[in-house]
């Protein structure tokens, strides 16, 4: 595999394979005390992060550990980025000073890819781990774990995307590829908050919350993005969590089976009920041990790309 910065245009095999191999290392660890695989001891794996994080930068770093890699977190806040050297001359100094992959977050849409192409040449491996309003692949992947696990397939299920649409990288990158693993997806937010083109990204896109409930195998709640947001795009926090906030009324629509996910960081009481988040049907912390054990996957996949040693 060469870099992962989308999940539009990952091929079935290739999201699968990544999801196997997060399997098979969740296994093999599970129970073990020493949680360490050498699998890529020697490697120096950088997570460059120019936007806030707390679950995606921890989860990488806790990913490349696991797997014996040296990992340096770079945060722009700390680094020279603050003197005003370029992402360009940022990347090509990490890379000089023997990143074999960098896991890049940054608020412009299409940052990863420039990154991709600017280290194509010192053969370093590129990871997004979220580009402005774009993508963020790895929360896709590790959404798919979960609901594998949960569901026991993808494949013919109908998962419903809630909230807000027009900033979300989650929602884009899920949608690309849940499809690619032969879910239907319907898209539920109010018109304000739905981007321009939507109809391309092969999903329904309904306003109306509460009639979408009973038909769903999945419902993931995406945050209201706030620091994207110029202008009014809703009347009132209150407001948006009578229509699109998922209380236990709402939960109880839901068919017995059905999962809760939200990618976090979630605004209890806004799109999610305190009450729903800590309730069983909440596959929420469970997302976040996934995400550990697919970025390692994904990490495996780009540096190693052999039989696992474990
Ligand atoms: N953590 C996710 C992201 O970075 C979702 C969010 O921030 O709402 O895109």
């Amino acid at each position: 595999m060469r870099h992962l910065l989308s999940t539009e245009g990952l091929a079935a095999p290739d999201a699968t394979a990544v999801l196997d191999t997060a399997d098979t290392l969740k296994q093999t660890l599970l129970g073990r005390e020493v949680k360490k695989l050498p699998t890529l001891r020697g490697r120096t794996v950088v997570t460059l992060f120019y936007e806030n994080s707390t679950r995606t930068r921890v989860s990488f770093e806790v990913a490349g550990k696991w797997m014996s890699a040296d990992v340096i977190n770079v945060s722009a806040s700390s680094s020279s980025v603050g003197k005003g050297e370029s992402l360009r001359d940022t990347a090509l100094t990490l890379s000089a000073a023997g990143a074999d992959c960098v896991i890049i977050r940054h608020p412009a849409s299409g940052a990863a890819h420039r990154l991709a192409e600017w280290l194509e040449e010192d053969g370093t491996q590129v990871v997004n781990a979220g580009d402005g309003t774009h993508e963020h692949p790895t929360q896709a992947l590790l959404d798919a774990a979960t609901l594998r696990e949960r569901l026991g397939d993808v494949s013919g299920r109908r998962i419903g995307i809630v909230g807000d649409l027009l900033h979300s990288r989650v929602a884009r990158s899920n949608v690309h590829l849940l499809r690619t693993l032969g879910a239907e997806v319907t898209l539920i937010a109010p018109p304000t908050l739905v981007p321009t083109g939507i109809e391309h990204w092969g999903a329904e896109v309904r306003h109306e919350l509460d009639p979408e409930l009973p038909k769903l195998d999945a419902v993931m709640l995406l945050r209201v993005q706030a620091e994207r947001m110029h202008g009014g795009f809703f009347p009132s926090a209150r407001e948006y969590s009578i229509a699109y906030g998922l209380n236990e009324k709402r939960l109880a629509k839901l068919p017995e089976h059905a999962v809760v996910l939200h990618p976090g960081p979630m605004l209890r009481g806004m799109e999610i009920a305190p009450s729903v988040a800590d309730s069983p049907r909440a596959a929420i912390t469970q997302q976040v041990g996934n995400g550990v054990h697919v970025r390692m996957a994904v990490l495996y996949h780009l540096l190693a790309g052999e039989e696992l040693t474990a």
